[in-house]
């Protein structure tokens, strides 16, 4: 058995790895050379990056200015043409915002993301989601996350520059992993085989089109229904047992006769 000692130092190397920073639509290249520096020194290396404006000629003079040094991270990064394809193997994805969205979404704090976010590193891949800098994330975007994290900031002026909120969201998890007790892992969900998000993605897509199909949503009006849904799920946060079994129920409704009114009428 390895001591505590041990385990306390082989953490870093386990866990760090496995947790994603991703930017969605970042305008500016040396926000993103200044995000892999503030994650490059609290240790951090995995960067996805959902359609840059620069677009595959993103790592510039300024982002490499700006990185001064990380430009590893930036060589590494990956280029992804939608948040749902960044966000693939992930079990946990916490979305970022600078102010509360219509939509209820359960909110953490930075320390409570960081909290969670290194917990469920312990069983897998996780994801931290930064939004445009005029923007933020949209609300479809926020639905594939399990949580909205703020910084808690001056409500008056609560928006931060993206790489200030990488920086915050990196240190968060640096200072918690190095005073973190061995073994805690007290916010996890400590079940190994939960579904990653890229599964849950294909689900949403199968049970909305079965509920279109057996005429219990209708097109127009399914957004609402879909997001509920996604509400529901991410709160259960099904393993890939009980995902195939709500799928084999679904393909079991789809497959009565009648059940698909498109088939029945055509
Ligand atoms: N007007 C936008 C601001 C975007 S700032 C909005 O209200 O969302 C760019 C990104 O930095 C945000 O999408 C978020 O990822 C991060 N960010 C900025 N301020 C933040 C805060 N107080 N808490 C959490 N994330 C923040």
């Amino acid at each position: 058995m390895p001591s505590d000692d041990a385990l306390q130092q082989a953490a870093p190397a386990l866990l760090l790895p496995r947790i994603r920073f991703v930017l969605v639509e970042t305008s500016l290249s040396g926000n993103i050379g200044a995000t892999a520096r503030a994650m490059k020194n609290m240790g951090l290396s995995r960067l996805a990056l959902v359609r840059p404006k620069q677009g595959a000629r993103f790592a510039d003079a300024d982002a490499v200015a700006r990185a001064s040094g990380a430009d590893d991270l930036l060589q590494a990064a990956t280029l992804h043409d939608s948040l749902a394809e960044a966000l693939a193997g992930c079990r946990l994805v916490l979305g970022t915002s600078a102010r509360l969205r219509a939509l209820e979404w359960p909110l953490l704090d930075a320390e409570g993301g960081g909290a969670r976010l290194l917990a469920e590193a312990a069983h897998g891949d996780v994801a931290l989601v930064l939004g445009r800098e005029a923007t933020g994330l949209r609300n479809d975007e926020l639905a594939l996350c399990h949580y909205l994290v703020q910084i808690p900031t001056n409500p008056d002026f609560s928006s931060l520059n993206i790489a200030a909120a990488a920086q915050v969201f990196a240190y968060e998890i640096r200072r918690q992993l190095i005073r973190r007790p061995v073994g805690s892992a007290a916010v996890a969900d400590e079940r190994p085989e939960l579904a990653t998000a890229d599964e849950m993605e294909g689900f949403h897509a199968h049970l909305m089109h079965t509920l279109l199909a057996i005429g219990y949503a209708d097109a127009e009006q399914c957004g609402t229904l879909a997001r509920r849904l996604r509400r529901l799920f991410h709160r259960a946060r099904p393993d890939r047992t009980e995902l195939n079994i709500l799928r084999g129920v679904l393909a079991k409704v789809a497959g009565r006769p009648g059940a698909e009114p498109d088939r029945r009428s055509g």
